[in-house]
């Protein structure tokens, strides 16, 4: 067993830690605040192969996995910039393109991938269907060799940077009249595609959207590999997505983490001793950073079975990942504003602005509750209830 990194893997966690740091929470707070992107973090990014790092080399990627992306995601979230975006593109869009689309598709995506020039976010909630995707109601129809595409989506993350749109929708299979799943990859102009922003109460330059496809007409070559490719393909992009997104949370807890204890190592009010001097106030963010490493032991453990090709296993552990350090990435910031007192609360101290966005992480992109349904389903075999 080994707990090291590679030393290509370190000197990659280094470069992040630094480049995030240049940027720093205070502009991505500032960036929200103003209703702008995080362009030149992103850009910077793309341009340093950040971005790349999960794509094969024949298509200018780095050529590595899923942990090199979960550093990337972890880095940049503890240097205070947690980027969604990066779990929707390079993680799902582009693992799901690179798995199951045609070579036609991986020649056409992957180089934008490779340098973060190309972002495709991805659209499978519904308002009806909600953590049911059996229910989903966006329907693919046949005109011709052309595709129509149906159907509404809520909360998408991205639509307004994004080039593509990797839609889930389904397709009636002609032999035995039942809905499967196929994946489409839909201009963000396409005709027919509107969409509008939604308010949410998370301070972050990344916007969630409703989308309404009202008969987006597409190519054929839209359809993400082919009719039976849909399952398998919605399946590859899952893994890579709770992966990155629990390296997200664990990012943010440990951003969170070094913030309170700055603080609490040299804030006195009692005389000449530190606030953190005090057990009630060191206790809670010492509980607080054991369970941000947990959660990251089970991180790297997922990726590591995920980039070994064995997804069963990686399944579970990713999941439990994304659990663990959803609730962490909770408890470290809520942790952290309780330490700061009313700095806690102001916009100065950099931590109740993560507030929301940690929150979310425990709903989004997959709830705690369905994570423990799959835990109690498939690790501990009981029954499903729905
Ligand atoms: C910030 C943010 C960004 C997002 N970005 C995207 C995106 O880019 N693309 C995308 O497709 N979606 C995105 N989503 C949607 C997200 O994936 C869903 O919100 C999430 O899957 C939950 O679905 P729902 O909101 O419809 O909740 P519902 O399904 O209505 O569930 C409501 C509550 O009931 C619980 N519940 C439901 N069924 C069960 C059950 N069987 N057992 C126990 N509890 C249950 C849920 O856990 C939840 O707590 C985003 C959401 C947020 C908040």
């Amino acid at each position: 067993m080994n707990f090291d990194l590679t030393d290509e893997q370190d000197q990659l966690r280094d470069a992040v830690r630094a480049l995030g740091r240049r940027y720093g929470h205070g502009y991505f707070v500032a960036k929200a605040r103003a209703g702008e992107h995080t362009t030149e973090l992103w850009d910077e990014a793309g341009r340093l192969g950040y971005l790349g790092v999960n794509i094969p080399t024949e298509y200018g990627g780095g050529g590595g996995g899923i942990i090199e992306l979960a550093i990337v995601c972890e880095e940049l979230a503890a240097a205070g910039c947690p980027l969604l975006l990066l779990v929707v593109s390079p993680a799902i869009a582009a693992t799901v393109i690179a798995r199951h689309g045609t070579g036609e598709q991986r020649r056409q995506f992957l180089p934008g991938f490779a340098d973060g020039s190309l972002k495709v976010v991805f659209a499978i909630t519904e308002p009806e269907a909600g953590s049911n995707f059996h229910r989903l109601g966006t329907v693919a129809r046949r005109d011709g060799d052309d595709w129509l595409l149906s159907g509404r989506k809520c909360y998408i993350s991205g639509v307004d940077e994004a080039q593509f749109v990797l839609v889930v929708a389904r397709t009636e299979d002609a032999t035995t009249g039942k809905l499967k799943p196929a994946l489409f990859v839909v201009p963000t102009n396409a005709a027919g595609l509107t969409r509008s922003k939604l308010d949410m109460e998370i301070v972050s330059p990344e916007n969630q959207f409703l989308l309404y496809l009202d008969d987006v007409r597409l190519p054929a070559d839209a359809l993400v590999g082919d009719l039976d490719s849909g399952l398998p393909a919605l399946f590859s992009g899952l893994n890579p997505e709770r992966i990155t997104v629990a390296a997200m949370g664990a990012g943010t807890g440990r951003y969170a983490i070094e913030r309170a204890s700055e603080y609490t190592a040299t804030r006195k009010v009692w005389g000449g001793r530190t606030i953190g001097s005090h057990q009630g106030v060191a206790h809670p963010l010492a509980h607080a950073a054991v369970q941000v490493e947990l959660a990251r032991l089970m991180i790297y453990k997922a990726a590591t079975l995920y980039d070994a090709g064995r997804d069963l296993e990686a399944g579970v552990s990713a999941n439990m990942a994304k659990y663990a350090a959803g609730e962490a990435a909770a408890l470290a910031v809520d942790t952290a504003v309780q330490v700061h007192g009313g700095a806690g609360m102001t916009t100065e101290y950099g931590v109740a602005t993560l507030l929301g966005a940690v929150r979310a992480g425990r709903i989004a992109p997959v709830s705690r509750e369905m994570i423990l349904n799959f835990v109690a389903q498939h690790v501990l075999g009981q029954d499903k209830s729905y």
